[in-house]
């Protein structure tokens, strides 16, 4: 938090690491990240030269132990995912999918080989890693999944197709989820094997400095080896949707102080009717209401995050957690986008970009309506989702 946000003194509520590691994301984020975005946003650029940097900051698989990895704890991710979304969605975005969903699928579902090949290479950002699960027929329903992986004699043979796949241009390896005659599996896919092709999406409206992808996997033959031999079931790629969710709890919380902290010292500054937008009553009204919500959202994201440093986190706090976060960040910023006037639809000012981001975050790791319905079935014990 920040001295004008944090209104509960909630920073008493993290350990000095804790508040160090902040200080050097934000550091790095005030650095790198702050005064090239509205460019690279602008000219729907992923910032490849930063992967190594945010290597070398720890934060790739880095709530993950052993293998090369950081071994932090899931606070510290946390506010990792904070920092790096008060920059933008995007980066944040290629953490998620680097460390906890394809790192996450190699660490939770993979062999002792798999990890000893890919964690360290990934950890230190010399392998990109990817996570198909998505497809343009199945998306909140992923087990009406049509890719399918088929064995003949040792091998694997894929076809099929994903959409939306962060980093899969940009990737050397793909997690790629697939329907086998023993229900959904998952396999480590070198994104060089014949028969994988990644495209790009573009004329996108969200999340423009980040890459996501159709692709198609045509005749993929992959050895025995390929497959994620403990991984069985949606449980497979839902344990690493849920790593994923959990940082975007933090984050939203972090692209809404940074829209919000832009409008307190716009508002300051600019001067109306004589006086400065933040003297008058509406304004301010506007100014507490972000605040409390951005307050009652870290306290949200910290308990949820505590809860997962003692093995006690529920599929259900998760879905509260993304619900809310994301539902109340996205307010925030599409309020400050017009506390800022004309000036707030210029990439000048960030809130725009923000919203614009947070349009994908409320959408990718389970929609507002999927956790709504998580969360439905986990208050009456009926599931709706059908
Ligand atoms: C920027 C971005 C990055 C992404 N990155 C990845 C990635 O790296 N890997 C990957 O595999 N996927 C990725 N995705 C895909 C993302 O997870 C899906 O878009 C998401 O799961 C929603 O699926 P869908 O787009 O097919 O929408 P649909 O599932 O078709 O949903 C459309 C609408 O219907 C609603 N709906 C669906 N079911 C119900 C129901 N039962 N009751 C009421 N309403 C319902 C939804 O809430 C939504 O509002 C990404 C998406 C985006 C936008």
């Amino acid at each position: 938090m920040t001295e004008t946000s944090d209104l509960l003194d909630i920073d008493s509520l993290f350990t000095a690491d804790e508040l160090a590691l902040r200080e050097t994301v934000r550091g790095f984020v005030d650095e790198r990240i702050r005064p090239n975005i509205a460019h690279w946003f602008e000219k729907a650029i992923f910032p490849q030269e930063i992967v190594k940097e945010m290597a070398g900051l720890g934060l790739l698989g880095m709530h993950l132990q052993g293998y090369g990895c950081p071994g932090r704890s899931a606070v510290d991710y946390g506010i990792a995912a904070m920092e790096l979304e008060a920059g933008d969605s995007g980066l944040r975005t290629f953490v998620s999918v680097q460390g906890s969903l394809a790192m996450s699928a190699i660490y939770k579902h993979g062999s002792e080989e798999q990890k000893n090949e890919w964690l360290p290479r990934m950890a230190a950002g010399e392998v990109i890693g990817c996570f198909g699960l998505t497809e343009p027929t199945a998306g909140s329903d992923p087990g009406s999944m049509k890719t399918f992986a088929r064995r003949e004699g040792d091998d694997w043979v894929i076809n099929g197709s994903k959409r939306w796949i962060g980093l899969a241009s940009i990737a050397q390896i793909a997690i790629v989820w697939a329907m086998a005659e023993d229900g959904v599996r998952g396999f480590i896919v070198p994104t060089g094997t014949p028969g994988f092709k990644a495209t790009p999406i573009e004329a996108k409206l969200s999340m423009r400095a980040s890459i996501q992808c159709d692709v198609e996997l045509t005749d993929v033959r992959l050895p025995a080896t390929a497959l994620l031999p403990n991984a069985k079931g949606l449980r497979g790629p839902f344990e690493c949707l849920n790593e994923a969710r959990y940082g975007i709890i933090w984050g939203a919380m972090g692209a809404a102080r940074d829209s919000y902290e832009t409008v307190v010292s716009y508002s300051q500054e600019r001067l109306q009717f004589d006086k400065p937008l933040a003297g008058y009553q509406l304004t301010q009204e506007k100014l507490v209401n972000m605040a409390l919500e951005i307050n009652k959202g870290m306290l949200l994201a910290l308990q949820i995050g505590r809860l997962k440093e003692a093995g006690k986190l529920q599929p259900h706090h998760i879905s509260a957690g993304k619900l809310n976060n994301c539902r109340e960040a996205i307010t925030i910023c599409r309020d400050a986008r017009a506390m800022l006037g004309g000036n707030g639809i210029t990439l000048d000012y960030s809130p725009l970009r923000h919203a614009n981001n947070l349009e994908s975050v409320r959408t990718y790791e389970g929609t507002d309506e999927v956790h709504t319905l998580i969360l439905g079935n986990h208050i009456t014990g009926i599931p709706a989702f059908r």
